[in-house]
């Protein structure tokens, strides 16, 4: 058996962090017998560099002819002060997930059992852990629609996006959702603003119908700033969340930050089928790029979620996650994630991960 992963770094933290998931990989597959075959291509602030657009021809011809794209990050100072057009992440990756019809977005925020003292919240609150879903819609709504720009109206300049939604993506986001939401809680719930924005009445609508497919799932839907407390106050009341591309994108960070630390999540953006594109929660980093301190477990995780959704490796996805845990519970960390006073041992990026890899 053999797959094919076009492998990104991009910029930052990014190719130190992308080395460690690559050890990983080499290690399930000497113990699985299955061979990658990995295809680098430049991606972001460094292909503007290289070849002048933050996604070249090249670099998507590379993605498609593999079975799944391993992302690193994209971005840094060095490009910011670029025409927004050509900035890393606009130009790179809202176009990949454009091109690659990568509609539906799923960020998983666990809490690992070493690291309960590591979330904002109170222990009582986190007290047995949690683990979370977020269904993002990733290829629709404000951050897409048009018309979007900077101009002048009534004689003074203004700035405007659109909150935009088709039938045909809700239905299909929607049913993403609530097939995820079968294999896990069977509870879903559903983030808009339907007090507000016609948008989202109409999300609200086409969702709600949706749900009659899925009598076996507990669903409801609540207002984003509600679901914004209670994510803080008891994130344990929720299993899965479904929510469109500019809700989900916050949601997910404050997710992201109850569990401890950015470093640790990976996420996947899924097409219809088994392709998919994964990578870490988190951007760049470019305040600690270079210096070997990086946390690797989100880029290492996202591997783990490649071999499950896009390889259907559940058992090697699972000893990865399981050799994550492990290395925690030896107390092993990287800068970000030590607790002060607490008996850990401090590991560079490098070194976490050949960490988890040895435990494979
Ligand atoms: P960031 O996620 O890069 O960093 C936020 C904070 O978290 C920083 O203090 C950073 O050091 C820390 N952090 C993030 N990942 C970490 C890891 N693996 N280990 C240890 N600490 C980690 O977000 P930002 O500072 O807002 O953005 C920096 C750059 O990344 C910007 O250019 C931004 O546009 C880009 N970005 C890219 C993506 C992406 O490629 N998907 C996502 C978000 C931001």
């Amino acid at each position: 058996m053999k797959y094919k992963i076009a492998v990104l770094p991009g910029d930052g933290i990014g190719p130190e962090v992308m080395k460690q998931a690559v050890k990983v990989l080499d290690k399930i597959s000497s113990k699985s017998g299955v061979s990658f075959e990995l295809s680098y291509a430049d991606i972001g602030g460094i292909a503007i560099d290289n070849h002048g657009e933050a996604l070249p021809q090249s670099t998507i011809k590379v993605c498609e002819q593999s079975d799944a794209i391993l992302f690193g990050s994209v971005g840094g100072p060095k490009w910011e002060s670029l025409p927004p057009d050509m900035q890393p992440e606009r130009a790179a990756l809202l176009p990949i997930r454009k091109h690659f019809n990568l509609f539906a977005n799923l960020r998983k925020a666990t809490i690992y059992e070493a690291l309960v003292s590591n979330s904002s919240l109170k222990e009582e609150v986190i007290a047995g852990g949690f683990d979370l879903m977020m269904i993002r819609e990733l290829t629709g709504g404000i951050y897409f629609g048009q018309p979007k720009s900077i101009e002048r109206r009534g004689g003074e300049r203004v700035g405007l996006d659109t909150m935009i939604y088709k039938e045909s993506e809700i239905r299909r986001i929607a049913h993403t959702a609530f097939k995820i939401a079968s294999k896990r809680g069977k509870k879903l719930t559903s983030i808009d603003k339907a007090n507000v924005l016609s948008t989202m009445v109409f999300w609200r609508e086409i969702v709600t119908d949706v749900a009659k497919d899925y009598p076996e799932i507990e669903f409801n839907s609540m207002y984003v700033d509600n679901a914004a407390m209670q994510l803080v106050r008891n994130p344990k009341q929720f299993d899965t969340l479904l929510a469109g591309n500019l809700f989900g994108d916050i949601l997910s960070d404050e997710m992201a930050m109850i569990t401890g630390s950015l470093g640790m999540l990976p996420s996947a953006s899924l097409a219809e089928g088994k392709f998919g594109l994964y990578e870490p929660i988190g951007g760049s980093a470019p305040d600690i790029a270079g210096q070997n301190v990086a946390n690797p477990i989100a880029q290492i995780m996202s591997a783990a979620m490649m071999l499950k959704y896009s390889f259907d490796m559940e058992d090697a996805a699972a000893d990865i996650e399981k050799s994550v845990n492990k290395a925690l519970a030896d107390g092993l960390r990287t800068r970000d994630i030590a607790s002060a006073g607490k008996k850990e041992t401090i590991l560079s990026t490098d070194e976490i991960g050949s960490e988890i890899a040895k435990r494979i």
